[in-house]
């Protein structure tokens, strides 16, 4: 095991993916010392009884006391108000960086209340499921995942090779991107996919002629893997949306057109154009695997709970 990169690691919202982070920066001996701290009691409690961190404090002013990494772990829309509550209790030169799913407004919400001596390195892992909690989380979650740095201009270099070397320990691989790059990107990869999921799995609800226990009962058919990303945390996913406006709008402006185009081609009987549309999907599936981004067990289906 290598060197602790960081002394002591605290932990803002210690939930999938908060808990996976303290799993594994001990697992592979990351840093010294792990102190969490959550919104609630209960979960509090429960990252307490699990033993994940070495210690659990009620506030987070008291969690970043002295760390030498802060990582907050929480909803988008809730990250600028818990920048504010820690900046004064920073230790100087500690770097702060969070997960959120979004970059843009974190890096704006964030960036507005930490102080000048500490280096802020926004990142986003791109793992996951479709479970939450300190429960859900396991140690080997970034195993061979990308994970997404979008460091502000004018960031120290060394802060962010640190923590690119924090990630890469835990078992990601690790870019470098500006946070507008990163919300196009991630709006076309995984924002609008969970949109469409929420979506369909709305209007299967919704209609007439088919019984709810025949949607059940046939989910095989393709309707089951939209239900599993649609059953993704609805405050994550309400946060997300609303601070990836912009570029969510924008790719779902293509897509609308996209699908115009597919429904015309239907109408039309065009079965050259379908057939040459499903081709050219099929060919992006092969290279995901080719690329080693996806298993038998894909993200949204990663088994959890079997931690270190
Ligand atoms: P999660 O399991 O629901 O955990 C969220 C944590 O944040 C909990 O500890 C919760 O505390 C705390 N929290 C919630 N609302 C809060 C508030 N208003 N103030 C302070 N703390 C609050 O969520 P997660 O899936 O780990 O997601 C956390 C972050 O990671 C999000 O920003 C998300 O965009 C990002 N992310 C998620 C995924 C994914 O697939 N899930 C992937 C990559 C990045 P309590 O339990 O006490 O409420």
């Amino acid at each position: 095991m290598s060197d602790p990169l960081f002394e002591k690691l605290a932990i803002i919202g210690p939930g999938l993916i908060g808990s996976s982070i303290a799993r594994a920066a001990r697992a592979r001996g990351a840093v010294h010392q792990i102190v969490a701290t959550a919104r609630s009691p209960q979960t509090r409690k429960r990252v307490a009884e699990l033993g994940i961190a070495d210690k659990v404090t009620d506030t987070n002013a008291e969690a970043v006391e002295g760390a030498d990494l802060v990582i907050v772990c929480v909803p988008v829309g809730v990250c600028g108000a818990v920048a504010k509550e820690i900046s004064l209790h920073l230790k100087p030169s500690a770097t702060v960086s969070d997960v959120g799913s979004v970059k843009g407004s974190v890096v704006r919400d964030m960036g507005a209340h930490l102080p000048s001596n500490v280096h802020f390195v926004p990142a986003h892992p791109v793992a996951g499921t479709e479970h939450s909690g300190p429960d859900a989380g396991f140690a080997e979650l970034f195993d061979n995942r990308w994970c997404i740095l979008t460091p502000p201009e004018g960031t120290d270099q060394k802060a962010v090779d640190r923590l690119a070397a924090f990630w890469r320990l835990l078992g990601a691989k690790v870019e470098v991107m500006s946070p507008e790059h990163h919300d196009i990107v991630l709006a076309i990869t995984s924002h609008i996919p969970h949109l469409i999921a929420y979506n369909i799995v709305g209007t299967a609800a919704d209609v007439e002629q088919v019984t709810q226990y025949e949607v059940i009962k046939f989910s095989a058919g393709g309707f089951r893997d939209f239900t599993r990303i649609a059953a993704s945390d609805p405050v994550m996913w309400r946060d997300v949306f609303l601070n990836n406006k912009e570029a969510v709008l924008e790719m779902l402006g293509r897509f609308s057109e996209d699908l115009a185009a597919l429904q015309r081609m239907i109408r039309w009987d065009d079965g050259d154009a379908l057939e040459k549309l499903f081709s050219r999907t099929r060919a992006i599936r092969r290279s995901i695997i080719e690329a080693g981004q996806d298993t038998e067990a894909p993200d949204f289906g990663r088994p959890h709970g079997h931690d270190d």
